[in-house]
């Protein structure tokens, strides 16, 4: 029987794919922080944002749950890091909503460290299909991934860095 056989068996991957690396997703949470005015503002453009990255193409597609693990490992501790520094370089008063970003972006993926350790997902079945659908992932990406790593954090620092566009200076008082 002439049957074409894939590259892989996508079935066979269950749900250890990565899809964008974590450490991107807190980097876009950051940015969307030190741009937004309000946590709560941060948390939900944080969590749209992580849904959006995961719609455009990004590294993945991964051969082995062994392989999936040599990069999302790292790319776990990394983005905690990320967080941290992030946190503490950000201006006192800029800092909740650029936590409540990062949180937001990064949130979604937490049913992976619990569906690998526990096979459990926090978010219901549906959710947890949809951000499977939406993935536009494919091997051999890590240059462009690393590029939008790069690219993300000079954007996130520099908005960091830049006075708040907003706020109480100019227009009001009067
Ligand atoms: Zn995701």
């Amino acid at each position: 029987m002439p049957v074409a056989s894939p590259p892989h068996n996508r079935a066979a991957r269950s749900h250890t794919v990565i899809r964008v690396l974590l450490t991107n997703h807190v980097l876009s949470g950051a940015l969307i922080g030190a741009l937004a005015r309000r946590p709560a503002a941060a948390f939900a453009a944080g969590a749209a944002s992580h849904f959006a990255l995961d719609a455009v193409p990004h590294w993945g597609d991964w051969a082995s749950t062994r392989h999936f693990l040599r990069v999302a490992v790292p790319d776990g501790l990394i983005s905690l890091a990320v967080m941290g520094a992030i946190a503490a370089l950000a201006p006192a008063e800029r800092r909740p909503a650029v936590v409540a970003g990062m949180t937001g972006a990064a949130l979604p993926d937490i049913e992976k460290p619990t569906t690998l350790w526990f096979g459990w997902s926090p978010f219901p079945a549906a959710v947890d299909r949809f951000h499977v659908r939406i993935q536009r992932e494919a091997a051999g990406r890590a240059p462009l991934e690393l590029l939008a790593a790069g690219g993300l954090a000079v954007a996130a620092l520099t908005a960091l860095r830049r006075p708040a566009a907003y706020g109480r200076g100019s227009a009001c008082g009067g």
